[in-house]
């Protein structure tokens, strides 16, 4: 019998490319204008195919992966997969797979560009400007904070969470503003203390000490709310917190309130707690910068993620091992054998 794969998103050309010479059927399920389907449509669809493709803005809980009892495998498309129950699918013996590596640049970029824009407050201007408020000297000044040493030639103290590839791509960056590096990240504690060029500090010192603090970190049982009223708190009052990891991993509550009383200079954020609505009052804010989750969003990067999941779901299909697994574990359990069995 033909296998099928679900793609239930608009996914580049490039992508589908690879998925059609695999040989297996492929179903694209999204409106003429790319509109995402609901999620029953989904359950609809899973019930008919053999690996599921979503996009990292889908949600895959675990009664859809129970749905079918046949399927093969889930490749998301994204490296962050925090909106698929892999708890779930591994114990059912479901290998997931994401698109690491492709889109570190593109979104180190993205939280760099956050970086500069809430410094400099480059939106607010830019709205100035073009709506015609700007009326020369003596007008309103967007004055903003340092990003390199500034006037008085003092280096400003980059904080990075999470020290994987996009936060490491992020350090890269900063080299060019002669900042001071400093390091959250329990799992690499140790070979971060060994690095050259960053230094090593706990999640409370870390948030003390820093001018910028960027989150790197998956989201994941341990860091959701990693960041809430404690921690905004041991912010430097003139400090800015950049946000492109994921909206959950920042008490969002709390970062409106801190933002209000002024606790911290101010915030740039790709990602919220419950995309795509914002919490009551963030929007209203002078001292934010808001993206709507465009990390990895530039044509070349969406692409060549596109041609990683669908390479991920190929192996499933053709029952290799996907070069992007995330739970290896299950390619050794009963569950999977049993599952390939009935392939
Ligand atoms: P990665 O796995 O290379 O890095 C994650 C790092 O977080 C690891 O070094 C890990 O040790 C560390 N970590 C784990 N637990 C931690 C904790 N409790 N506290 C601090 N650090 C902890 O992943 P990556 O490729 O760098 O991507 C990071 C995340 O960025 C993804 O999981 C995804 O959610 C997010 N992302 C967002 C966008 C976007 O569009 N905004 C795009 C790409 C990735």
């Amino acid at each position: 019998m033909l296998q099928k794969i679900l793609v239930p998103w608009a996914m580049p050309e490039i992508g589908r490319e690879v998925l059609r010479k695999s040989k297996a059927e492929v179903i694209f399920l999204h409106g003429p204008k790319g509109e995402l389907p609901t999620s029953k449509d989904i359950m609809k669809g899973i019930l008919n195919t053999d690996i599921l493709l979503p996009s990292a803005f889908q949600s895959i809980p675990r009664e859809m992966i129970k749905a079918n009892p046949d399927l093969r495998g889930i490749a998301n498309f994204g490296v962050g997969y925090n909106n698929i129950d892999v708890k779930c699918a591994t114990e059912l013996g479901i290998p997931v797979t994401n698109t690491p590596k492709v889109l570190t640049e593109t979104t180190a970029d993205l939280a760099w560009a956050l970086v500069m824009a809430t410094a400099r407050k480059i939106p607010q201007a830019h709205i100035h400007t073009i709506s015609g408020k700007w009326k020369g000297p003596g007008g309103k000044t967007f004055m903003g904070l340092d990003i390199g040493p500034g006037g008085s030639n003092k280096p400003k103290v980059l904080g990075i969470i999470g020290f994987g590839r996009i936060g490491q791509a992020v350090m890269r960056r900063s080299r060019g503003f002669k900042m001071k590096v400093i390091v959250y990240d329990p799992i690499k504690k140790e070979k971060i203390e060994k690095m050259r060029g960053v230094e090593y500090r706990e999640l409370d010192d870390l948030l003390r000490e820093s001018d910028f603090v960027t989150l790197h970190c998956a989201l994941t049982k341990e860091t959701q709310h990693l960041i809430g009223k404690k921690q905004l708190d041991l912010m430097k009052s003139n400090a800015i917190l950049i946000n492109t990891s994921r909206g959950p991993v920042v008490d969002e509550k709390a970062l409106v309130s801190a933002l209000k009383k002024g606790k911290i200079a101010g915030a740039g954020l790709d990602v919220y707690e419950e995309e795509p609505k914002l919490s009551p009052g963030l929007s209203k804010l002078e001292n934010v910068v808001l993206l709507p989750h465009i990390g990895s969003a530039t044509a070349d990067t969406r692409g060549q993620m596109a041609v990683l999941a669908a390479k991920n779901a190929v192996a499933i299909f053709r029952g290799k091992k996907p070069p992007n697994i995330v739970n290896q574990e299950v390619l050794d359990s009963p569950q999977y054998l049993q599952r390939i069995g009935r392939w």
